[in-house]
């Protein structure tokens, strides 16, 4: 193995990440997040740090969204027909990508904008 070598092997990793980052994107924009495959992550107040907002994730695309104040853009649905599931099982086993609110309000707003 020599130095060029491994740099090539590098850039093919990275273009390999950049693939999957990609075709995740585009999985989680064409589903259609049904209400029974979401599940609900509940909010965990804290004495020593802060809370923790609750968070949804869509099991099927593994695309996830914070819910606090606002409430949730593409996982929005009544919350009694949403199965919960601890925090660390749904990190572990479901979530791909999490948005937190602040990224969801900027998306929310360029879509909104764009039409
Ligand atoms: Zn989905």
């Amino acid at each position: 193995m020599t130095r060029e070598a491994l740099a090539k092997l590098d850039f093919k990793i990275q273009a390999l990440k950049d693939l999957r980052e990609a075709k995740l994107l585009i999985m989680q924009e064409t589903c259609q997040h049904p209400t029974d495959e979401l599940l609900e992550v509940a909010y965990e107040p804290s004495m020593f740090f802060d809370a923790r907002p609750p968070f949804r994730v869509c099991k099927l695309c593994g695309y996830a969204e914070e819910g606090w104040g606002c409430g949730y853009w593409k996982l929005n649905a009544p919350r009694e027909e949403i199965a919960q599931i601890s925090r660390e099982k749904a990190r572990r086993d479901y979530v791909l990508k999490f948005y937190y609110q602040e990224e969801i309000t900027k998306r929310r707003r360029n879509t909104e904008r764009l039409g």
